[in-house]
């Protein structure tokens, strides 16, 4: 008899950084979830969908839980991660080889107190090149809760994915499943482009802007074989604008030709993106204003 059809949602937990996003793409093998060096790059509930002859995996990408201080969007972020936790079957908790900090000890506490079982993702374990230490490691860490499975791998290397998914996928019931087999995300092809332009601002800019750029599309078009977009990025500050533009436009200009290869090759399709940038006051902390960017 052969096993039967499993399908369900696992909600992908951790601190910010720890690599949760990177997992998802690469257990999905697309990218549903912008990555960049930086907390704060996920911002919303993201699933990512899988489908194979033997099951369905919905992963459920979550923002990473941090310190609940400041501003309106630091609260949406957490709350985001948490209510994620009602609609899963188990939850992968994703951790950084190299440290356990205080508050992957509260990511932890978070799934525990949702009652069901957690595989422990030791992550970037391509930082430690000499695999003989990991084994102390997962000694000491299999001490911290009674874990589902601990499973060591590289997000970013593609090492241990495999695995992970077959541990995971042996821990849904057996169902049918809930999404179309060529589906691998429930968001719209306008809400990926968004996010893909906000990831070209986060690693060009690094440092210089925190976490206050949003982007709105306002144009999309399909003419003659070729994608148009109309995008604009809001930023909160007259400085943060001139900073996004660059001398003589040249940081828009980069910023504007990543983002738009990064399209091509999702979409398979020529694209024409224009850019501009817009100053709207505090929309981090505002609200109404969050609301109306999509934070609900
Ligand atoms: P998230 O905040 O938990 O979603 O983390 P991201 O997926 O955005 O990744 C944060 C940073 O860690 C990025 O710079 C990634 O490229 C990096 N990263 C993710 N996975 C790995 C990995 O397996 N090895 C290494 N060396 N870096 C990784
Ligand atoms: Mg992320």
């Amino acid at each position: 008899m052969s096993a039967p059809f499993r399908a369900g949602a696992i909600a992908v937990l951790g601190r910010p950084n720890v690599g949760k996003s990177t997992l998802v793409n690469a257990l999905i093998g697309a990218k549903v979830s912008i990555v960049a060096p930086k907390p704060q790059t996920t911002r919303h509930r993201i699933l990512g969908i899988r489908t194979t002859d033997k099951a369905q995996l919905v992963l459920v990408d979550t923002p990473g839980l941090h310190a609940p201080t400041g501003a309106a969007i630091n609260r949406y972020l957490n709350r985001t991660a948490r209510n994620s936790l009602d609609e899963v079957q188990a939850v992968a908790l994703v951790v950084d080889v190299l440290r356990w900090t205080p508050e992957d000890d509260g990511a932890l506490e978070v799934a525990v107190r949702s009652g069901l079982p957690i595989v422990l993702v030791i992550n970037k374990i391509d930082k430690v090149p000499d695999r003989t230490k990991l084994l102390p490691l997962l000694g000491e860490l299999s001490g911290r809760h009674a874990f589902a499975a601990l499973v060591p791998v590289s997000a970013q290397k593609g090492q241990g994915i495999d695995g992970l998914f077959d541990t995971l996928v042996g821990l849904l019931p057996p169902g049918e499943p809930a999404f179309d087999e060529d589906m691998y995300t429930d968001r719209s092809e306008r809400f990926i482009v968004a996010e893909l332009v906000r990831e070209q601002v986060a690693r060009q800019l690094r440092d210089e802007l925190p976490f206050a750029t949003t982007i709105e599309i306002e144009t999309w078009a399909n003419e003659g074989g070729m994608l148009k977009i109309g995008a604009v990025i809001w930023v909160e500050r007259d400085g943060q604008k001139a900073i996004v533009i660059g001398a003589g436009g040249q940081q828009i200009k980069r910023i504007g030709t990543y983002a738009r290869k990064e399209i091509e090759k999702q979409f398979e399709t020529k694209v024409f993106l224009e850019l501009w940038v817009k100053v709207r006051e505090k929309w981090s902390d505002d609200e109404a204003a969050l609301r109306r960017f999509g934070y609900e």
